[in-house]
């Protein structure tokens, strides 16, 4: 199964993926967790990457799509994957179109996790003490600062893409602002599956 998942950042998505990963047996593809492995190896994307994901911005499209590219091409996502963060922007969608077309693939669906954005940076807040408290490494974009521009990134340049994919007919859309187990019920019955 060919899935994307998208929703704001801080709307569980990682931890949504996360299960769906298990459901399904496919890899969750995460451009953030590629970006920063590649800032934490100092490669040279990493290097160029580094100061948009501090801001909080989002990262040129040919650094994110070589990334995605490559990676659709491991032996693990042949039969299937969870898209988590990307695409972001509308002219990302059209490359991803593109590039699945060349292996005349398709996407089964795409996963809207709906939340109110109003209550993101609370959430936000709460996981930044809830992650120091365990002693774990914050986030360097969960600043406030960042945190903001995240959400503007998303409204501004993410928010096109439901109407983008409802027009293709995959957008499931999924209530969001329900507790972890629920939403990832919502999740695989939009999908016809169950638990
Ligand atoms: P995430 O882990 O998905 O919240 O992504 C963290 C940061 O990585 C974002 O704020 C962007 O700076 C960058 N990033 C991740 N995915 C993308 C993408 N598809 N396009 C551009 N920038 C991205």
């Amino acid at each position: 199964m060919r899935l994307i998942l998208l929703g704001p950042p801080g709307a569980g998505k990682g931890t949504q993926a996360a299960h769906l990963v298990e459901r399904l047996s496919v890899p969750q593809l995460s451009t953030g967790d590629m970006l920063r492995a590649a800032v934490a190896a100092s490669s040279p994307v990493g290097l160029q990457a580094k100061a948009m994901m501090e801001r909080g911005e989002l990262v040129s499209d040919a650094i994110v799509l070589d990334l995605v590219a490559a990676r659709i091409q491991q032996p693990d996502a042949v039969s299937g994957f969870i898209l988590d963060g990307f695409p972001r922007t509308i002219s990302q969608a059209e490359a991803l179109d593109t590039m699945l077309e060349e292996k005349s693939l398709a996407l089964d669906a795409v996963l809207e996790l709906q939340v109110d954005l109003n209550a993101l940076v609370e959430r936000m807040t709460t996981r930044v003490s809830e992650t120091r408290a365990k002693g774990d490494l914050v986030r360097a974009d969960d600043t406030p600062d960042a945190f903001r521009t995240r959400l503007e990134a998303y409204r501004k340049q993410t928010v096109p893409l439901s109407a983008y994919y409802a027009n293709r007919g995959l957008l499931r859309p999924v209530d969001g602002m329900r507790s972890i187990d629920d939403v990832s019920q919502g999740l695989l019955s939009t999908l016809n599956l169950r638990s």
